[in-house]
């Protein structure tokens, strides 16, 4: 039917055949269309008057001379606020970028390692920051096929997170293991995992934390720059290779995050 989208399932009838369901999804598609072009729309035009706020204030903070110390508070204040819808007016564009089905990956076959190695090293900086440490494990020369600039995008978000939440109760840096092998299940492919030591989270949170917004712990997230964003990113991200993401955790033990990619 031209013009229309249908989802179908189908499923074989004992003693031959099978039933095919077609449903008639073109009204659904169409408001969630409209839902991620408008949060686009939004998030583009807050970026200009939020970037002179920030130039503003940063150019005041460069004086710091002339300023009390009360309007330096404040000053800084405002910038760190400034900096946080910066942020994420940034992951609202990625998020609806990469939930619209217009959204075109260039997957290429790229070294697993190469790619681990992309990510650790856009992080080196955020790193160097934490004064953590961050490892990379076994690493398989295997090539997968991918959108290297969407996967390393990925990885980064899970080392960032391994950091930001790495940190252990007796208040030690994080220490976060990074690597990728072959397995079988799902066939033909490249696991990787990013790992960390730190809080870990509870088992009833574990389900959830791919959803839009989800933080086990709101006020750490914000006080800690998150935007909430980063996972259910990396999870639209992943499905859209056609893989799989999830997590492990032990509370107080750690985390690892791990998903696959097609050889
Ligand atoms: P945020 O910007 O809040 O970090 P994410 O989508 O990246 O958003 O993560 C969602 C939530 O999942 C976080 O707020 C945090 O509660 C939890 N989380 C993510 N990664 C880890 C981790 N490595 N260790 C412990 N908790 C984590």
């Amino acid at each position: 039917v031209p013009g229309r989208i249908f989802e179908i399932a189908a499923s074989p009838m004992p003693g031959g055949g099978a039933v095919a369901v077609l449903h008639d999804i073109t009204r659904v598609e169409q408001v969630e269309r409209i839902q991620r072009d408008f949060v686009a729309n939004v998030s583009h035009e807050l970026r200009t008057p939020l970037t002179s706020i920030t130039g503003y204030v940063e150019t005041l903070l460069d004086h710091e001379a002339s300023l009390s110390t009360q309007a330096r508070e404040f000053l800084t204040t405002i910038l760190k606020n400034a900096n946080r819808m910066n942020r994420l007016t940034e992951d609202l564009l990625v998020m609806a970028r990469v939930e619209s089905s217009e959204q075109e990956l260039h997957p290429v076959l790229v070294q697993a390692d190469i790619l681990i190695r992309d990510a650790v090293q856009a992080m080196s900086g955020l790193v160097q920051d934490a004064e953590a440490v961050l490892e990379i494990g076994e690493a398989t020369t295997v090539s997968v096929l991918a959108d290297t600039d969407a996967i390393v995008q990925v990885l980064s978000n899970l080392i960032e997170n391994g950091i930001k939440y790495g940190q252990t109760r007796s208040g030690s840096k994080g220490r976060v293991i990074v690597s990728a092998r072959e397995v079988s299940e799902p066939v033909d492919s490249v696991e990787f995992r990013v790992r960390d030591f730190g809080q870990g989270i509870a088992s009833e949170h574990l389900s959830r934390i791919f959803e839009r917004f989800y933080r086990v712990d709101k006020a750490r997230s914000r006080e800690s720059g998150g935007t909430g964003l980063g996972l259910a990113i990396a999870h639209r991200i992943v499905q859209a290779h056609g893989g799989t993401i999830r997590a492990e955790s032990t509370l107080n033990h750690g985390s690892t995050f791990i998903f696959t990619l097609p050889k």
